[in-house]
């Protein structure tokens, strides 16, 4: 491995949310720079102009900065490098690395059934490919040709894949790549033609010093190419790792049909960044066998070795089971919050109310999500509707004379947990009845679930009026 400061990079297209595969692989290339103290640049590649959009960008940038994957430098964007992509094509064009094509699209149509009809693979044939001694006929009147990269014709291209080993592919199987196309017939004079992913990835990884890339197993068939332009230019290459993809519980491609795959709806989901990074970076990743760890062990630990050959499975239990260890040891004001926002997104207004911080405190052992914990909270803020058959199991009719002595004690008491607790007692004594009896009531009626914590705790944290309303018709 060279000396060179270590520069990576994620360039994620705007076409979307920022996919949980292209985060972990942000989060590995941001943890391999930070390992080894080098930079980790942040660049978008807009060129697929109908399909790439603003709001993308800033849902990416968004996601980036919830997961708190620093960038050293960036957003680079790719429309605003057209110049330097022709500039390029320009001196590649000199030194014989590039050709125009005149070709048109019914032309290859025809030359690849051809192909097909001869039971070959479909390629292009090199028809405007220059080569000594071969007349190319003149370019035809009115087509804008296209700019191919001349792939080297013999020989193979290897590289050792940081994840995935030595692979090595005969330039014979690879054919002559469009790396420029023109620009549409309609556009202003002077516009720039957009160059294709390959090109543009290249001349930006080395107009950027990057010196490794992860980056989805679904660029593998792409890196040959980008190999050999790195070799046209005469620019060392950088090292590559090619992540295997995510799949889905099901065992399929994790795909937005079968669930969620942005990290902006885990985030609305309410699972924390930590415990996201967490569990991305063991999806694909091991130190051992540690499962939970801070990102500043990640840092340390994340040196490229150990990264997984096969797809891992998202498995949404593992997730939730990761993020409630995260969300026990988070800090209570933090999490209150989360939970007012979480709550915003439902249209319920919890304001400032004082009981936020320490309900957070009570509910989050038994929450793995904020929104699970934002639920818990939520029961103080919107009127519950206790079901019929926890009614009918838990608050019998003769049980009523004992919550009508409850809720009058409660009427006069001082609103905290010591003399709520009190006054329970005060009436199972006076009424002869057990706890179990008189809790599950008083559980059902005000936060209209069987279960809770600790009742008394629960019913300080209430305002003593909405407490008294719930229990008004008993
Ligand atoms: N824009 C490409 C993508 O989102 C980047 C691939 C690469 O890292 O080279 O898949």
């Amino acid at each position: 491995m060279s000396s060179k400061t270590v520069r990576t990079r994620i360039a994620p297209s705007p076409t979307g949310f920022l996919h949980l595969g292209t985060a972990r692989t942000a989060l590995y290339s941001w943890a391999y720079a930070r390992h080894h103290g080098g930079q980790f640049v942040l660049r978008i590649e807009d060129t697929d102009v109908e399909r790439s959009s603003q709001e993308s960008v800033q849902q990416i940038l968004d996601s980036m900065h919830w997961l708190g994957l620093d960038y050293d430098e960036g957003p680079y964007y790719q429309m605003q490098r057209l110049a330097r992509y022709h500039e390029v094509a320009e001196q590649m064009i000199a030194a014989g690395t590039a050709y125009r094509c005149w070709a048109t699209p019914e032309e290859l149509e025809a030359m690849r059934e051809a192909q097909r009809a001869r039971g070959q693979k479909t390629r292009y044939d090199g028809r405007w490919r220059p080569a000594p001694g071969k007349v190319l006929p003149p370019p035809p009147e009115g087509v804008q040709p296209v700019l191919r990269f001349a792939n080297p014709e013999h020989g193979a291209v290897a590289w050792d894949d940081l994840v995935k080993g030595p692979i090595r592919i005969a330039n014979e199987e690879i054919d002559d790549l469009i790396i420029l196309r023109p620009p549409p017939p309609d556009a202003p004079p002077g516009t720039l033609g957009v160059p294709t992913y390959n090109f543009a990835v290249v001349v930006d990884d080395l107009d950027m010093g990057i010196t490794h890339v992860f980056r989805g197993d679904e660029h593998i068939n792409n890196t040959p190419w980008q190999i050999n332009l790195f070799g046209a230019l005469g620019a060392p290459r950088p090292q590559y790792g090619h992540c295997p993809i995510i799949l889905g519980d099901d065992g399929l491609k994790l795909s937005k049909r079968r669930g969620a795959v942005s990290v902006t709806a885990y985030e609305e989901m309410g699972y924390l960044p930590e415990a996201m990074l967490n569990y991305l970076a063991r999806l694909g990743w091991s130190h051992g066998d540690d499962e939970l760890f801070t990102r500043e062990q990640m840092v340390r630990w994340f040196d490229g070795s150990h990264l997984a050959r096969s797809p891992a499975q998202w498995d949404p239990a593992k997730l939730a089971w990761v993020n409630a260890h995260y969300l026990r040891q988070a800090d209570d004001a933090r999490l209150a919050a989360l939970v007012v926002q979480q709550l915003a997104r439902h249209g319920v207004d919890a304001g400032q109310a004082a009981s936020l911080v320490p309900a957070c405190a009570l509910y989050q052992d038994r929450c793995s999500t904020v929104a699970e914990l934002a639920d818990w909270v939520a029961l103080m803020f919107v009127d519950v509707q206790p079901r019929a058959e926890d009614l009918a199991a838990h608050v019998p009719d003769d049980l009523r004379p004992a919550l009508q002595d409850v809720r009058e004690r409660f009427t006069r008491i001082a609103w905290d947990k010591a003399s709520i607790a009190a006054a329970m007692k005060e009436v199972l004594a006076a009424r002869k009845l057990k706890m179990p009896q008189l809790a599950p009531a008083l559980r059902v009626l005000v936060c209209g679930r069987r279960e809770t914590p600790s009742i008394d705790a629960v019913l300080a944290l209430f305002p003593r009026e909405t407490v008294l309303h719930r229990l008004r018709g008993v």
